[in-house]
Parts: structure tokens; C-alpha cells; sequence
């Protein structure tokens, strides 16, 4: 951690305990009033006491140094206001990152203390932005297929059934489990698993609706959340699926050795949650498994 280095904030605290000016550039500016002063205050001290004669040359001097000292004071606090703009950019900069994560676009061109200070603001945002984003993105993937988690999927449902609530749309779900999943990691090995998930997911994410949510929500269990599709279609999206999976070539497997028994349910009205529709499409999915699995169940269509 970057402990700030006392000796070098000694002056800044020292100007910091000043009742007045309380803001920053008050006091860089009453630094600057004093020392465009000092001439002025040289030449009056060295009249009073030196030359201890006030004729006119002195009068006319004396005004012609204090328009010369007003002029330099008004351009000093012109140039310093100027001066100080990296340090307001900044500082605004960082405030609206906080407030409403909006990245600045800060100018990186500039070589010295200010500019670097520029650059290095703008440089560190962008990189916390982009690791923001990727752990934001890790936090709701599946590491394996690349698909959505659980985590992200019941995020998506809740944006899904706002809608749905909204428009009064139909909303349907869509629960799989692979067949006998154990005996091909027992027969063939956990690679070979793996693969076959990643085929899966691969073809499934390519199949359905682009508006559909797709995610992987347990080991060899996945879900679809459909929205704007009704019962009846939802069952047929899940028949295709089916047979696109059976279908599928997963080395050194014979084709058909992975399958999957699918359950389908719709939001009942005045469903305001996901997880009783998912809760029924697992309960159909259940129903499937019983059958003797590579099959679709679906709630009765009263139910729609
Ligand atoms: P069922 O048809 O009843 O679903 O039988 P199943 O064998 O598929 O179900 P079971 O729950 O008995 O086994 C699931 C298996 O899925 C066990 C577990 O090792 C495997 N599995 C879970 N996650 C992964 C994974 O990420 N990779 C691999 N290769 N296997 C996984
Ligand atoms: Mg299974
Ligand atoms: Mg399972």
C-alpha cells in the first residue's frame, strides 16, 4: 500500500490550517498575491525607511508600481486558474467513474507533474473498468462451456418476467439433464464429459431463439428461459433439441450415446418468480427420466 510521504505534504497541511481561503486554489492563489506583492512591499518599506522622503517622483512610481503589481496579479490568478484545470478534471473524472461508472476520456499526451497525473487517472480507470467487466463476466459464466450460470440466468428471468408482466406475453422454460451422464465419465473418462457438455451446450446455444436465456445450472443440468413462447412451441423448440443432441458427434462416442430427457412448463399468471415455473418444468422433467429418458414432458396444456 502507497503510504503518502509526510515532509512532502508539510506545506500543503501547514496552508491547510489557514482559516482563509478554505478551497485549494483560494490559497495557491493568496501564494501568488503575496508574492506578486513583494516588490511593492520591498520598494514602499525601502521609501519609509530608507529614503524617508516622499516628493512626487515617489507618487508617480509608487502608482505606476501598484497598476504594474494589479496587472501581474490579475494575470497570475488568470494563469493559476488556468493552471489548476488538471487537478478539477480529475477530480471530476473520478466522481462521475464512482457515481454513475461513466469512463472519462482524459487527455494522455501531456509530459509534465499535471499531465502525468492526467494520464496515469485515465489509464488506471480503464484498466479497473476492464477488470470490473471481465470478473463481472466470469461471475456469471460457466468456466467449461462459456454459457450463462445460474447465478446469471435467474438475473435474466427477472428482466424476462418484467417484460412479460408488462406486454402479457407467455414465458416458458425449458429444463435438460443428460441421460446416464456417470457411466460415460466412468466408461470413457471425465474428458470425454467434458466434451460432451461443451457439444451440448455449443449446439443448444446455436438452436434456440436468440432471445432466449440459456445457462448451465448444474453439472449435466441446464435450463432455457423462453420468452414471448407459449407451451406449445416451447414443447416443440425441446423436440428439435432432443434430437439435435442424440444427433450430436461427440469423439470417440457412437452417435446417440449422448442424450438428454427434457421438462417444459409456461408462467402461470400471476407468477411474479421463475422458480415455480422452473420448479414444474423439473418436475416434467422428472416425469421424463421415469418414462425412460431421451424424451420431452410437458405440463398439460390447460396449465397455458
Ligand atoms: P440420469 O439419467 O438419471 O440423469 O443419470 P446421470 O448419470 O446423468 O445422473 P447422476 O446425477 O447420477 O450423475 C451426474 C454425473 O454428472 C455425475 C458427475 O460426475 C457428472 N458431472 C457433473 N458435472 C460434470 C462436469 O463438469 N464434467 C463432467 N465430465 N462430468 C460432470
Ligand atoms: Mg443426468
Ligand atoms: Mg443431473
Amino acid at each position: 500500500m502507497f503510504a503518502p510521504n509526510r515532509p512532502s505534504l508539510q506545506i500543503y497541511s501547514l496552508m491547510n490550517r489557514l482559516p482563509w481561503p478554505r478551497g485549494y486554489r483560494g490559497r495557491i492563489l493568496l501564494i501568488c498575491f503575496v508574492g506578486t506583492h513583494v516588490p511593492l512591499i520591498a520598494f514602499c518599506v525601502f521609501m519609509l525607511f530608507v529614503r524617508g522622503s516622499f516628493d512626487q517622483t515617489f507618487w508617480i512610481e509608487l502608482l505606476i508600481l501598484l497598476l504594474a503589481t494589479l496587472a501581474g496579479t490579475g494575470m497570475t490568478l488568470y494563469l493559476v486558474h488556468g493552471m489548476l484545470a488538471p487537478l478539477r478534471l480529475t477530480s471530476s473524472a473520478l466522481r462521475s467513474y464512482r457515481e454513475q461508472r461513466s469512463l472519462p476520456a482524459l487527455p494522455t499526451g501531456f509530459t509534465d507533474e499535471a499531465g502525468v497525473m492526467l494520464a496515469q487517472v485515465q489509464d488506471t480507470l480503464v484498466d479497473l473498468d476492464k477488470a470490473i467487466y471481465n470478473l463481472a463476466r466470469a461471475a456469471d459464466t460457466d468456466a467449461l462451456t462459456g454459457i450463462g450460470n445460474r447465478r446469471w440466468l435467474m438475473n435474466r428471468s427477472n428482466e424476462h418476467l418484467g417484460r412479460a408482466a408488462k406486454t402479457g406475453e407467455p414465458l416458458s422454460v425449458i429444463l435438460f439433464d443428460l441421460d446416464r451422464f456417470k457411466s460415460i465419465n466412468d466408461h470413457w473418462g471425465h474428458a470425454v464429459g467434458d466434451a460432451a457438455l461443451i457439444s451440448v451446450a455449443r449446439h443448444v446455444r446455436e438452436a434456440i431463439p436468440s432471445a432466449c436465456s440459456f445457462a448451465r445450472t448444474g453439472g449435466e443440468e441446464f435450463c432455457i428461459v423462453l420468452p414471448n413462447i407459449n407451451l406449445t412451441e416451447a414443447t416443440e423448440i425441446a423436440s428439435k433439441l432432443r434430437s439435435g443432441i442424440a444427433a450430436l458427434s461427440v469423439s470417440p462416442l457412437a452417435k446417440g450415446t449422448v442424450t438428454a430427457s427434457f421438462g417444459v412448463a409456461i408462467q402461470q399468471p400471476g407468477e411474479t418468480a421463475i422458480t415455480p415455473v422452473i420448479a414444474r418444468a423439473d418436475e416434467m422433467l422428472y416425469e421424463a427420466k421415469n418414462q425412460g429418458r431421451n424424451r420431452v414432458v410437458a405440463t398439460e396444456a390447460s396449465e397455458a
